[in-house]
């Protein structure tokens, strides 16, 4: 039983500012170590549920947000930026189930705390087949290439409401409640962890029967951006057509490759000013 573990952050219990999930920040050692509790907490599941190997896949900001020696010694640690597949890096057929923990909601999300999707510079709604989508399941096109079942999410309700769709047997954790973009009601760190480490150990035991993430194919990313020249420098990627003065589309039956495309907009667009 070999684990995935894509580690985001702002899904943390007590976590509810950029000043706690960003290097450097004033509160940012806060936030490692929560997000430090959470990673172990689920890994902990995962060999208990009987995971031989477990991956970190660390896949916020920059990508280094966990000190090495405090992440527990059974997992090994994929670090740092410019990752081909990003979020996704590391994860090949040889998996058998994906965890994604921290996540939180997608930037348009009614009550969602710390909401993006991606980019929050740049990204204003991506959806998915029609369905609006957070990370998890634009992540889940990875999962799908592999046929590597999502098996666990953590975050707000909000989080686990949008994997759902595509997820449907996903194992989801919910360790708090947002009441706004920068308010939420959390559990305690060591109720979370609790609730994580069960969480994972049971995702971990019924993983062989929870079946890859539910994406018809082939399938159309529609994404809508904050300004105009965003749409138009994402149509300089081949397959990405203009649907509107700020949304583009992408249609194909290979989910890698639709990935693909969007974590290139992604890159790309950073280079343009939001403001
Ligand atoms: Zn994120």
């Amino acid at each position: 039983m070999r684990v995935f573990l894509s580690s985001d952050i702002e899904g943390c219990a007590g976590i509810c500012d950029w000043d706690q999930v960003r290097i450097g920040a004033s509160e940012f050692a806060l936030g490692r170590e929560l997000l430090a509790g959470e990673v172990n907490a689920a890994i902990d599941g995962a060999v208990e549920g009987g995971a031989e190997h477990v991956l970190v896949n660390d896949a916020h900001s920059t990508m280094h947000n966990l000190h090495p020696g405090e992440l527990h010694h059974s997992a090994s640690y994929l670090s740092g930026a410019h990752k081909p597949l990003y979020m996704m890096e590391g994860l090949d057929g040889s998996y058998d189930a994906v965890f994604m923990v921290a996540y939180h909601g997608s930037i348009g999300a009614d009550r969602a705390i710390l909401s993006h999707t991606y980019n929050p510079r740049a990204i204003w709604e991506v959806r998915l087949n029609g369905e609006p989508v957070g990370e998890s399941a634009l992540n889940a096109l990875v999962a799908l290439h592999h046929a590597v079942p999502v098996v666990l999410i953590t975050g707000d309700e909000t989080t686990a409401a949008e994997a759902r769709p595509f997820m449907p047997d996903v194992e989801a954790v919910v360790v708090k409640r947002s009441i706004t973009r920068f308010a939420a009601e959390s559990v305690h760190p060591d109720r979370a962890r609790e609730l994580i480490r069960a969480g994972a150990r049971a995702a971990v035991r019924r993983a062989a029967a929870v079946p890859a993430p539910a994406i018809e194919l082939p399938a159309t990313l529609q994404i809508t951006f904050l300004t105009a020249d965003m749409a138009e420098m994402a149509t300089w990627i081949r397959g990405v057509e203009r649907a509107g003065a700020r949304t583009v589309t992408v249609t194909g039956a290979e989910p890698l490759a639709l990935y693909r495309t969007f974590t290139t907009i992604v890159a790309l667009t950073r280079s343009i000013p939001s403001g």
